[in-house]
């Protein structure tokens, strides 16, 4: 093919255009040229070429032409389109044209205007939009323009999407008191507990040094909506001195960084970020999505405030509850360490008679913000290392409240202590050893359950879930104290109230002989976290210091924790609902996992048959949209 030349003169130029703007999605030619130039002199930079409407003036013939084939171009590919061209002494060459990359706004906005134009139906652009692009729609992001001088001077895991910046503080009071200030703070940590709770909802973003996605900086920050960047290994921390080191670099506090949540990239000072703004169209293709999917989509919410949060977003109920997040607040977890530390029935059913109330009236919030539709509420499920005290005015409060000395309680510390607590006394464990602590939530759940439907008039049915179910009479004989406490409230209310009590199917031995436990369990949900955890043999906050190696030796691809393994952990996935569902045909089946949110692991749940999927708040849009695009890729009965 002979070559084109755009450097011959003023009759000559050269440009790129697309069909419409790919920033905003509005229908308009957009794009630049140059005048007696070639294609690479428009790359350089080195001159500034002109907005394509400019042509329309210099050269009308030719930009009535180029008009002319764009628009036939975009009519035949049915997309927007992004071309190159040449101008030779007036007349123009095409060079190119291929479909447009587009940001999520503009991704939306064009699918939703080719419906309208009457050139794609609606289940097409259902599968235009990228359904990990809805994360930078949803979240704040950088100021495009100023990204493109920011400095990386780190990397650690997309824990939680979205763009922060912000100036360093390295614990959670400071993260607070910097806040109240009005600061912008970044809250850089090895590690995050439940004291940090405060801390992180002050700051813009969060970084950790350790932890993986499944960890709790990165599970609590995606429900929290807010940004996170997990597990950055190459971080030198000093927490005394309060700095750390990073690409040679010293930080200290009130430094400026910035954070990008969606690639884990870590920049040097402030880079200015843009809110979310979520448009017209969100709606419409969100909509068309619904009417084609088969998965119903949860959420995993631990309070009325999350649950209200997800309902906005389309979440058609609560997959999970983590009770023992609701403790997480500052003037709550004194409570939850009282009954840890508890060495005495009656010190426990004491710690436990706080609990309850605070219990019941959140899971009273949880029911009225769901308006009806199903909640599963899992019983507690502490790891122990993550609730502990580990600061001395921590440790002292618990002894003042709990009338012991200072020894005693960090004797008893010492006595709890696990080498592998995520392997160690939490779950249905910890029920099995105190019923007491089972029997009190089934009071919380039944009470809350009744005053609401009193109130609402719509009788709810609560769903109990049992966590780290391995052997079906472990499941038995928690649910016997579910069901004997349960039934005996129901009675004494006077009322036709159903519940279900089911079980996550989250260690190996439990998806290996789910046939036994469907003989208990009324409902099973994928507690994929754990599951990948104890298949793979790799610990949840450890894996990511070692993970890098088997990408960079192609021994895996991707985080498991992040991408359910299909072939491995989803083959378990997959016996254990069928096996569930010989022994029980109604068994109800979903996912509570990270796994829930992302899109790759949601089409392979609506393949395996799963009845749902659940996810944090802020990825439920994720999964309606990765849901039906499953269902139009692979059809499946209702
Ligand atoms: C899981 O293990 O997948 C799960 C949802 O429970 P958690 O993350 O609370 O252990
Ligand atoms: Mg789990």
């Amino acid at each position: 093919q002979s070559m084109a030349f755009g450097n011959m003169g003023d009759d000559c130029g050269t440009g790129v255009a697309f069909t419409r703007n790919p920033a905003t999605g509005e229908k308009a030619l957009f794009g630049e040229y140059l005048i007696n130039a070639q294609g690479e002199d428009v790359v350089a930079g080195v001159r500034t070429p002109s907005p394509i409407s400019k042509l329309h003036e210099e050269m009308p013939a030719v930009y009535e032409q180029f008009a002319a084939i764009a628009d036939r171009l975009e009519k035949h590919y049915k997309d927007m389109q992004d071309m190159e061209f040449t101008i030779e002494n007036g007349k123009l060459y095409m060079l190119q044209t291929r479909n447009g990359k587009r940001t999520a706004a503009a991704a939306l906005k064009v699918a939703v205007d080719l419906v309208d134009e009457g050139m794609i139906d609606e289940k097409e652009a259902v599968c235009r939009v990228d359904p990990k692009q809805l994360d930078a729609l949803l979240h704040p992001t950088f100021d495009a323009e100023a990204l493109k001088k920011a400095q990386v001077v780190g990397k650690g895991l997309a824990a939680s999407p979205g763009a922060a910046c912000g100036r360093v503080v390295f614990t959670a009071e400071e993260a607070k008191e910097w806040h109240e200030r009005g600061e912008k703070v970044i809250l850089v940590r090895l590690e995050t507990s439940p004291e940090d709770i405060e801390g992180m909802k002050a700051a813009q973003g969060i970084l950790t040094v350790r932890g993986g996605m499944t960890s709790h900086a990165a599970v609590v920050a995606r429900g929290m909506g807010k940004c996170c960047v997990s597990g950055c290994g190459d971080i030198k921390m000093d927490e005394e001195n309060k700095k750390f080191e990073l690409s040679g670099k010293t930080y200290r506090e009130g430094d400026w960084i910035s954070l990008n949540g969606s690639t884990g990239n870590i920049y040097d000072g402030a880079v200015p970020t843009t809110d979310a703004v979520i448009g017209g169209e969100f709606g419409r293709v969100m909509g068309w999505a619904d009417q084609f999917r088969r998965l119903k989509v949860r959420t995993n919410a631990d309070t009325p405030h999350d649950a209200a949060q997800a309902r906005k977003f389309g979440a058609q109920g609560i997959g999970l509850c983590r009770t023992e997040h609701m403790f997480f607040n500052e003037d709550r977890i004194p409570a939850i360490r009282r009954m840890i530390c508890s060495d005495t029935v009656e010190e426990r059913e004491a710690a436990l008679a706080v609990l309850e109330p605070m219990q019941q009236s959140d899971f009273e919030g949880i029911y009225e913000a769901m308006e009806g539709c199903p909640v599963t509420i899992r019983f507690l499920d502490p790891p122990l290392h993550e609730f502990v005290p580990t600061e001395e005015a921590d440790i002292e409060k618990l002894a003042s409240d709990m009338g012991k000395t200072v020894a005693e309680i960090k004797n008893i510390i010492a006595g709890l202590h696990e080498f592998n607590p995520m392997m160690g006394h939490r779950g249905c464990r910890l029920a099995v050893t105190y019923p007491e602590i089972a029997a009190m939530q089934t009071r919380a759940v039944i009470k809350a359950a009744l005053n609401v439907s009193a109130e609402t008039g719509c009788m709810i049915t609560p769903h109990i879930m049992i966590p780290l179910v391995g052997e079906v009479k472990e499941l038995k004989f928690v649910k016997d104290v579910v069901v004997k406490v349960a039934d005996e409230l129901i009675a004494a209310a006077g009322v036709d109230m159903k519940y279900q009590v089911g079980t996550m199917i989250e260690i190996p031995r439990a998806a290996l002989t789910a046939g036994e436990i469907a003989k208990e369990a009324e409902f099973f949900s994928f507690g994929t976290n754990d599951l990948t955890q104890m298949t793979f043999g790799f610990s949840r906050d450890d894996a990511a210091k070692f993970l890098g190696a088997y990408y960079e030796n192609k021994i895996y691809e991707s985080d498991p924790f992040q991408h359910l393994d299909q072939i491995g952990v989803g083959k378990l996935v997959k016996m254990a609902a069928h096996d569930g569902r010989e022994t029980r045909p109604d068994l109800g089946l979903g996912i509570c996992g990270e796994h829930g949110g992302d899109p790759t692991s949601v089409e392979f749940c609506h393949n395996v048959g799963l009845d749902y999927v659940s996810c944090s708040p802020f990825r439920v849009p994720i999964a309606r949209l990765a849901a039906a695009q499953a269902a139009i890729k692979k059809p499946r009965a209702k």
